[in-house]
């Protein structure tokens, strides 16, 4: 036998029965977005290098050692794939001036790609699911975003997942309390780890972030950048405040929420939880007005979040909020390989009128016994049995067998006879409501 091949490690297939999980928070999501008149964009999962320089900045974790780059053998292009998609959706509607009539409300969902330790809820191929509203300058949009989130968390029947909020405020009071932070953490010298000290001057802020244990009393007592904000910054996060607080949306404040990418400004939230050990935070976002410009577009407000699929999976798993497999409507069971051709005929009339129907698959030797077929039509988890015997169909007839008991204790209903020339009649009957 040949060499075995494996995924690359960090990268997961997704197979039955886990998959029907994955399409059952995909639609969930849709159907919210949909909602909230949010409209669907898909871009590349290969852009330009450049694209992640310019966008998330130079001194972050995953343009500094996240991106899974490389040269295009034919042309020498410098391309990634996407480590994330804000910044490929920025690109898009720069590219094809989707905001030129007014704001866009957009969501996307896919794959992105991070070379990371793995470990459970941090894959190398993971699954975000982002909304991003281009053009939108007031406050009332990140209320909109987060209240969505709040909504989604509901809609799936999650709870305990926790609201931080804070304000970064803009580029020129960030440079005023990063000169303060600096000479804080200066003045803590001894204190400071190596990834600390490699960051002093390049991104301080994310010092604030650090999960080192013996640095959190001294991060704790750092100047806070809310204190380093004007007027309008507060103004527009005070807003921001009392249209959570009108919603009765909890969140907590704090002041050391700071965000991996360079593009935020203004509001910065996340959803955390404390029931996925330390990757605990699920949905992430924030206001990134910068961003348009950065990447050569004209300048444009824009705000949005990304959740972390393989997360919110993990969340419902934990809580047992999982949904149940889905099952077909009825299993065919085909006595005779000779009935085939009729049989087919039928059941694609009645997959035409949405009954999900499993059709039994013989072997190299015929259709196998009918109590193997049986075993199948049960195992499936099917409501009914479709019985083409040779009697039946002499008759023009299939019996439809019910497979599941209405109610615990109780005997499934009596089997019926149905015309095989008027599935119309009776086809409705099968389906699940
Ligand atoms: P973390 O601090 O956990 O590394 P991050 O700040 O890098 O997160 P974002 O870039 O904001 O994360 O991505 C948004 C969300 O995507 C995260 O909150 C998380 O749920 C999810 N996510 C990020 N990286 C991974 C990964 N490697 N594997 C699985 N999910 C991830
Ligand atoms: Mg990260």
């Amino acid at each position: 036998m040949a060499e075995k091949l494996s995924a690359v490690k960090g990268m997961n297939d997704i197979a039955p029965p886990v998959s029907a999980h994955w399409e059952w928070l995909e639609d969930k999501l849709r159907t919210l977005m949909q909602r909230y008149g949010y409209r669907n964009l898909r871009t590349p999962i290969v852009e330009p290098t450049a694209l992640f320089i310019r966008g998330l900045g130079e001194v972050t974790d995953i343009v500094e050692k996240e991106m899974y780059s490389f040269e295009d053998r034919l042309n020498g292009e410098q391309l990634t794939l996407r480590p994330e998609n804000t910044a490929g959706v920025v690109r898009a509607a720069v590219e094809h001036s989707l905001i030129y009539d007014g704001g866009k409300r957009l969501y996307y969902m896919g794959p992105m790609f991070r070379h990371e330790r793995p470990q459970r809820g941090r894959y190398r191929q993971f699954h975000q699911f982002g909304a991003e509203a281009l053009g939108f300058a007031g406050p009332d949009v990140d209320a909109e975003l987060i209240v969505l989130a709040c909504d989604l968390w509901a809609e799936l029947g999650l709870e305990g997942i926790e609201l931080e909020i804070n304000s970064l405020g803009q580029p020129v009071e960030r440079l005023a309390h990063r000169a303060a932070l600096i000479t804080y953490l200066e003045s803590h010298a001894d204190l400071l780890d190596e990834d600390a000290k490699r960051r002093l001057h390049s991104n301080p802020l994310r010092i604030l972030d650090t999960k080192n244990p013996a640095m959190q009393a001294m991060v704790n007592g750092a100047p806070h950048l809310m204190d380093f904000l004007g007027a309008e910054s507060l103004e527009h996060f005070n807003r921001l405040r009392a249209l959570l607080d009108a919603q009765g949306v909890a969140y907590r404040i704090n002041p050391r929420l700071v965000r991996g990418m360079d593009y935020y400004n203004l509001s910065v939230f996340e959803f955390v939880t404390t029931q996925l050990g330390s990757q605990g935070t699920v949905c992430a976002g924030g206001r990134y007005d910068g961003l348009f410009e950065q990447i050569g577009g004209k300048a444009a407000p824009a705000v949005g979040w990304a959740l972390g699929m393989e997360r919110i999976l993990e969340l419902l798993k934990e809580q047992g909020k999982l949904p149940a497999q889905p099952v077909p409507d009825a299993y065919a069971v085909v006595p005779d390989a000779a009935a085939l051709p009729q049989v087919m005929k039928l059941l694609r009339e009645l997959r035409r009128r949405g009954v999900n129907v499993q059709m039994h698959a013989g072997g190299a030797e015929g259709m196998g016994s009918m109590k193997s077929q049986f075993k199948k039509a049960d195992g499936s988890g099917a409501r009914f049995a479709l019985i083409f015997g040779e009697q039946e169909l002499a008759q023009g007839m299939v019996a439809v067998k019910p497979l599941r008991a209405p109610a615990e204790g109780q005997a499934p209903a009596a089997q019926t006879l149905q015309p095989l020339t008027d599935p119309a009649a009776w086809a409705a009957g099968l389906r699940s409501a």
